[in-house]
């Protein structure tokens, strides 16, 4: 039983280990998809801004310092000049993303556009961007990855470009066409790994601590009520000594050793003398009171801890003695007789000396192949003790034995 209870706190901390592990593995996914997500609407906002730009045909910012003429535009009325101080020029969707990458330079969230085959060369991919824009060739619709290490962790993310109308204005080259992948836009957003791991940590420890408490009180609670079921299936509830059922159980496997060793085992069977004229005369809850008494005289006595006895029957009691031989046997039968007369249990019905006595008879395993054979072979002895006038101790004899048998088919 303490065995299983072991098993079962093992097993249970181990699925509270799982569960942290598993949690932990959860919270960082969940992370990851939230960056994922954060990137995704920032993808989608440039795109949308993009779109904007294109629906207008390119919009007219004025030239400045920072806003020069986009030398990569092919288109008549690119730049417009308004008057001597101001003049106009077409910034196209790839030119205003460029612009919004420059500024986010100094920004937490960095935005890039860039191509496999730009045509500015300022527009070059890094070495992770261009292996994010080699694996959309080959048709993956996103990357999302944890940069850096610690606390310069960021979050990278790259989804392509498709070719739009308003592209070939600039990008003429025959291969692209429209849907296909014009280039693509990566955004670096800060990252920063929040595990809760107190809340986590002290959940699991409070959890795994009440569950192992709950194992062992459970456990505790069924190993009582186990060891009370093997009681009431191995001993008598009136006596507390061994049942026949136990008692046969230990018999038949110290017969087998005594055969095994060449040892003699020797079996003493009692039986309380006129025992029925003592509960017609005291009660039976007076009789139950004196089984006790005889019941314990006899466990008391024998000394070995191989020795056993038991309740044999009613008033019967059966005693194993293994490595003992017939005179051994006698000596033990006739030291309970002795103990159950000094007992001085009164008993006005057993004549002559009014007391409770034994009446024992016993035999060895010489000469028997089984268990219930030395028993019946006890019987018979007490039988014979019992026809002699009661109080005494009686070996078991083959030819008495013999008539006894016989006797019996004629009854
Ligand atoms: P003998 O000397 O020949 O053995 O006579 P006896 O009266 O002892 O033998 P018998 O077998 O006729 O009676 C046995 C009696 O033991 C019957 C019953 O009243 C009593 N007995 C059996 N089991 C119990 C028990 O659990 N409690 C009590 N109080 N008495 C019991
Ligand atoms: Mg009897
Ligand atoms: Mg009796």
């Amino acid at each position: 039983m303490q065995k299983n209870i072991i098993i079962v706190a093992t097993i249970w901390i181990f699925l509270i280990f799982l569960s942290f592990f598993s949690m932990l593995a959860i919270e960082k996914n969940l992370q990851k998809e939230l960056a994922f997500q954060t990137a995704r609407s920032f993808f989608d906002l440039i795109v949308m801004t993009r779109e904007w730009n294109a629906r207008h045909g390119g919009v007219y910012v004025p030239v400045t310092q920072k806003t020069r003429p986009n030398p990569y535009l092919d288109d008549q009325k690119r730049d417009i000049g308004v008057n001597n101080t101001l003049t106009l020029t077409k910034v196209n969707p790839a030119f205003m993303t460029r612009q919004l990458s420059e500024i986010s330079k100094n920004e937490k969230v960095r935005i890039s556009i860039t191509s496999l085959d730009p045509l500015r060369p300022g527009n070059k991919p890094t070495k992770r961007e261009k292996r994010a824009l080699q694996e959309f060739e080959k048709g993956i619709n996103e990357k999302g990855l944890i940069i850096g290490h610690d606390s310069e962790e960021s979050f990278f993310y790259m989804a392509p470009l498709k070719t739009r109308k308003s592209c070939l204005k600039c990008h003429t080259a025959p291969k692209y066409k429209t849907k296909s992948n014009i280039g693509g836009i990566s955004i670096t957003l800060p990252y920063t790994r929040k595990i809760p791991w107190v809340p986590l940590l002290l959940s699991h420890i409070g959890i795994g601590i009440a569950g192992l408490f709950g194992i062992f009180v459970a456990g505790r609670k069924l190993s009582n009520a186990y060891e009370k079921i093997r009681m009431q299936a191995s001993y008598d509830p009136l006596t507390g000594i061994a049942n026949r059922r136990s008692f046969f159980d230990t018999l038949s496997r110290e017969f087998q050793r005594s055969q095994r060793d060449g040892s003699v085992l020797s079996i003493i069977i009692c039986d309380i003398d006129n025992f029925k004229a003592y509960n017609d005369f005291y009660g039976h809850d007076q009789g139950d009171i004196s089984l006790q008494k005889v019941a314990h005289a006899i466990r008391d006595t024998l000394k070995r801890p191989s020795d056993i006895c038991a309740r044999y029957g009613g008033e019967e009691f059966i005693i194993s003695l293994p490595n003992t031989d017939l005179n051994g046997a006698i000596h033990v039968a006739e030291k309970i007789r002795q103990a159950i007369r000094e007992m001085k249990i009164t008993h006005e019905k057993s004549p002559p000396d009014k007391i409770v006595t034994l009446s024992l008879g016993v035999a060895t395993s010489e000469g028997t192949s089984t268990p219930e054979e030395i028993v019946k072979h006890s019987d018979s002895a007490l039988y014979r003790a019992k026809e002699n006038g009661r109080d005494q101790v009686r070996e078991f004899d083959q030819d008495i034995f013999r008539e006894q048998e016989t006797s019996k088919k004629f009854i």
